[in-house]
């Protein structure tokens, strides 16, 4: 038993993942890791406290002690990522496992610990990255997709109009000043796009020279107007432009068609988009340079 029991404390030492051994949250045992995890020079400082709830974040303390039911109930329970504060303050993602053991004839609970702060930070940037337009850095069309569908399932959808903003002739500007100089204008466009924007507004660029807007309103009338200043500030906008290996600036105009339509609940997710484009549609069909929206 003895024997047994060295072993696996061996195990628990070399261990380069924290762990705690505690009843009611009174340690009896700590690893190294665990130590350092605290903040702490040695393991011996853990075991001369009280309790470890001083370790634990105040809000994560209801938590710690739910968990530490269920372990006793259920062996074990589900791991739990969350967040963590060590005691100099260092910010940190953790892992937690709760364990029910015998430590040395008693029932106590063993509980592992498993940085993941680089793992998360790296789900956190690839979700950044599969929902980012990479020429503009603006968000792209998967990303209202998830937003569409996220207010659809909460009952919000029908708070918000769709627009999609189209540049007019913007295959001419490709043509006579080449490629670069699209690319620049598409750029400068989605700046002056997110600074449109309110904070109750999401922005995408859908691909090519069109851009999708939800706009949070309970006015159309309100929606147009707001539309129709941003129409005419590009109409009225220079584009500048630098030119590699000169100091002149191409000085670009263009002119946007926006079509416009109230999301309604309960319709499909596609079905606000196609009003959308259509009423785009009817805005290049009709001479461009102008805010429809469907009936
Ligand atoms: P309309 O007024 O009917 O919208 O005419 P348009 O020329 O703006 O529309 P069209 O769809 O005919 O052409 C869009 C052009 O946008 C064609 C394509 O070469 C260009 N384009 C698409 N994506 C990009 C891009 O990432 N960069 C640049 N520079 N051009 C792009
Ligand atoms: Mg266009
Ligand atoms: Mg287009």
């Amino acid at each position: 038993m003895t024997n047994a029991m060295n072993e696996y404390q061996h195990i628990l030492e070399i261990r380069p993942n924290p762990c705690v051994i505690h009843i009611d949250f009174k340690p009896l045992y700590a690893n190294g890791a665990f130590a350092r995890f605290s903040g702490l020079k040695s393991a011996d400082q853990i075991l001369e406290m009280e309790s470890l709830m001083v370790l634990i974040n105040p809000e994560e303390r209801e938590d710690a002690q739910f968990r530490y039911q269920k372990a006793f109930a259920e062996q074990q329970t589900e791991p739990k990522v969350i967040a963590h504060t060590d005691l100099l303050g260092n910010p940190v993602m953790v892992e937690i496992i709760d364990k029910l053991i015998d430590w040395h004839g008693q029932q106590a609970v063993c509980t592992f610990i498993s940085i993941v702060t680089d793992t998360i930070n790296k789900e956190r940037h690839l979700k950044k990255l599969a929902e980012q337009d990479p020429l503009t850095q603006l968000h792209n069309r998967r990303y209202i997709l998830n937003k569409l569908t996220k207010f659809h399932r909460e009952d919000l959808a029908k708070e918000f109009f769709l627009a999609i903003v189209d540049i007019d002739y913007f295959k001419k500007i490709n043509d006579q000043y080449g490629h670069f100089v699209g690319d620049k204008t598409l750029q400068q466009l989605a700046e002056l796009l997110r600074g449109f924007i309110g904070e109750n507004d999401y922005l995408a660029r859908l691909g090519g020279e069109e851009f999708i807007l939800l706009i949070r309103s309970g006015s159309a009338q309100h929606v147009i107007a707001r539309l129709e200043s941003l129409r005419t500030s590009i109409e009225n906008h220079h584009f500048i432009i630098p030119q590699d290996n000169t100091d002149d600036k191409l000085r670009i105009r263009c002119t946007l068609s926006v079509g416009l339509t109230q999301i309604q609940q309960g319709e499909k997710i596609d079905s606000s988009y196609i009003r959308a484009d259509k009423a785009l549609y009817t805005a290049k069909h009709q001479g461009r340079n102008q805010v429809i929206i469907s009936d």
